[in-house]
């Protein structure tokens, strides 16, 4: 129940005006718990929030060095070097070391990607001069492009 402020009838919570006079101020419903209210001190600072703690990131682990980063490492030693000899042997081996280190390594997938991509140009190239100059193809397959 509260009070009318103007008259002082009782009146139900959920009245808004008074039932006796009308008047639509009242007291606090004196049947509702008093909702304690915080007292606070403004002389006193107040307290900083606590610092945020710094999130601890974990040391990315690196991944292993592992065999097959070996792969790629060979596949792209072996695509240079086929340039200049053994071509028959050291490309394909590159395209071969690059592939499988490109497939299953976890590092320098760039460096067996390019190990790929140079063998197999070298090869094709030196596969087909090889042709010319052994006059299984003609002029025309080499002309322009490599010569
Ligand atoms: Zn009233």
């Amino acid at each position: 129940m509260k009070k009318c402020l103007n008259c002082g009838a009782e009146n139900k919570n959920e009245n808004l005006f008074c039932s006796s006079c009308g008047n639509k101020e009242f007291t606090e419903p004196n049947d509702l718990p008093v909702q304690p209210q915080p007292t606070v001190q403004m002389n006193e600072p107040a307290a900083a929030p606590p610092p945020m703690p710094q999130p601890q990131f974990p040391p990315i682990p690196r991944k292993p060095f592992g065999v097959f980063d070996l792969l790629t490492i060979l596949g792209f030693v072996s695509s240079i070097v086929g340039l200049f000899c053994s071509w028959v042997v050291l490309e394909p081996l590159a395209i071969v070391s690059s592939l499988i280190g490109f497939i299953k390594g976890t590092r320098s997938k760039g460096l067996a990607a390019a190990g790929i991509v140079i063998a197999v140009i070298a090869f094709i190239i030196r596969l087909f001069l090889s042709l010319y100059d052994n006059n299984v193809i003609g002029k025309w397959a080499v002309e322009g492009i490599f010569r």
